[in-house]
């Protein structure tokens, strides 16, 4: 790899803010990569290369003017193709929106650009965001730069995979259940879900509004302090958003050690149905942390059993409203089919299976006469994983747990298995139930070389907390500098 882009994005920054690269450079550099390697792996769906050098450019002329850059100088950053870039397309992995160009720029991307980050393509996902693998795209499979017949984790797949194979130090994702974390674990890169409402989801394709974060996946916790501190806070254009809080930036690079933090691992989250190397590397780094100087203890997160099932009659619920609008008149192109109204052919010819299934599952459990049953219970649920996690962290400041029961398996494997692609979730989705920070980080790998993810998990408004852990983590460890792609 060219040394301008071995380093983090915070190094890159500082490169080309002293003028010891230039962003074209940097960003050439990157397109000459994906050119190389991204025919097999596909973690693109598309590369807005002219858009990206113009971008760098503008960075370039603007230092040797002698202005001041921003955070992100120069860094190249590809997002997850269910954000909206102004005159990009945006497919959402789905067939419904081909051809589809958003007319604005989501929040979260504008922010990057406000801080001179260059906007570089779009990363491929499940449809919608469905899914744990990124096998369910339209645009077909990711696969891991790590091992090319193993999925990369879904739905930000091709976020992960992208950070994973060197493209760019930073890739957007979205996290609704899990999908930054889980394929963040899979290629053995560090993901971040903020809290919801931290940052703006106005132009993030709507999937379940209740649980969609925009999150990013990047090499070092250090990074994702860099990008959060570039794209998070108060947006009038989504009233579900915090209010302003303090830059995290100095307090996550300033962390030495844990002394004086309290982890706590759910009993329930280390027990059955957990893969034997992931439990063994997962406790490894709970002893790590204990050696960083944390008190790390056990404790129990009850309601989290019920979760899994919580989750999916929730988002199911939310995405069938959601979808609603794609009816070929509004968005993308429009079917015609003898006997059917063109909309029905339009929904049958657009969405991918997964997307249908989950459609009529959402449908269902919101229908008159089954929604007590089904959409209350599991809003039940949800309090009750909230009310756990209230709990537990009035003795704790942080819940670690692994991010996936199960390491990276072979592309297709789920396929006539969906409840086992359910049951991926079972240890991501209760953050998201509670709409809490957590952050995914490698701790080590299976025998056979495949990433192992731990998750940490903080309370509301403590995005520090969960960095700083993470920075820390790092200072003393190497899983996150493994490079699959020399
Ligand atoms: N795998 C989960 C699902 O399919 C989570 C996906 C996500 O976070 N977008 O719903």
């Amino acid at each position: 790899m060219s040394a301008s882009l071995a380093g983090t994005a915070a190094d890159l920054a500082t490169r080309i803010r002293r003028g010891d690269c230039s962003a074209r450079e940097v960003t050439a550099a990157c397109l000459e990569r994906i050119a190389a390697h991204d025919g097999g792996l596909r973690a693109f769906v598309g590369v807005a290369a002219e858009r990206a050098l113009r971008a760098a450019d503008r960075i370039d002329d603007r230092r040797a003017r002698g202005e001041a850059l921003g955070a992100l100088a120069g860094v190249p950053i590809a997002w997850k193709d269910n954000l909206l870039v102004e005159g990009e397309l945006a497919t959402a992995g789905s067939r419904i929106l081909e051809g589809f160009r958003a007319p604005y720029t989501a929040t979260a991307l504008a922010r990057l650009e406000r801080a001179d980050a260059v906007l570089l393509g779009r990363t491929n996902l499940d449809e919608f965001g469905m899914g744990s693998s990124t096998e369910s795209s339209a645009h077909g499979p990711t696969r891991n730069p790590v091992a090319p017949h193993l999925v990369p984790g879904g739905s930000s797949g091709g976020s992960a995979a992208a950070v994973a194979a060197g493209f760019c130090p930073i890739a957007i994702g979205s996290d609704t259940g899990g999908s930054v974390r889980q394929p963040a674990s899979f290629c053995g890169v560090t993901g971040l879900k903020p809290g919801y409402g931290r940052v703006s989801r106005f132009g993030l394709i709507a999937y379940a509004s209740s649980l969609d974060c925009v999150g990013a996946i990047a090499r070092t916790a250090e990074d994702l302090a860099l990008w959060l501190d570039a794209v998070a806070g108060r947006d009038d254009a989504d009233p579900t958003t915090l209010p302003d809080a303090p830059p995290v930036f100095d307090r996550v690079v300033a962390g030495r050690d844990l002394r004086g933090l309290r982890v706590l691992a759910p009993r329930e989250w280390h027990a059955d149905g957990i893969d034997g190397e992931v439990l063994r590397r997962t406790e490894q780094a709970r002893s790590q942390l204990a050696a960083l100087g944390a008190a790390v203890g056990e404790g129990r997160l009850p309601a989290a059993r019920h979760a899994v099932k919580a989750y999916y009659l929730l988002a199911t619920g939310e995405a069938a409203s959601n979808l609603a609008r794609y009816d070929g008149v509004h968005f993308g192109p429009r079917r015609a089919a003898a006997g059917i109204d063109p909309t029905t052919a339009t929904r049958t010819w657009g969405f991918g299976r997964e997307v249908q299934l989950r459609i009529l599952l959402g449908t269902f459990a919101l229908s008159y006469g089954y929604s007590e049953q089904f959409h209350d219970a599991a809003e039940r649920a949800r309090a009750a994983v909230r009310a756990d996690f209230a709990r537990a962290f009035e003795r704790c400041d942080l819940v670690v747990a692994p991010t996936s029961p199960i390491p990276p398996f072979p592309i297709g494997e789920t396929e006539t298995d969906p409840l086992r692609r359910y049951l991926v979730d079972a240890l991501t989705v209760p953050a998201s139930l509670a709409g809490l920070p957590a952050l995914s980080l490698p701790c080590g790998t299976t025998a056979d070389g495949r990433p192992i993810g731990l998750q940490l998990i903080a309370p509301a408004g403590k995005e520090d907390v969960l960095l700083r852990a993470a920075h820390v983590f790092q200072l003393a460890t190497t899983h996150h500098l493994a490079r699959p792609i020399a």
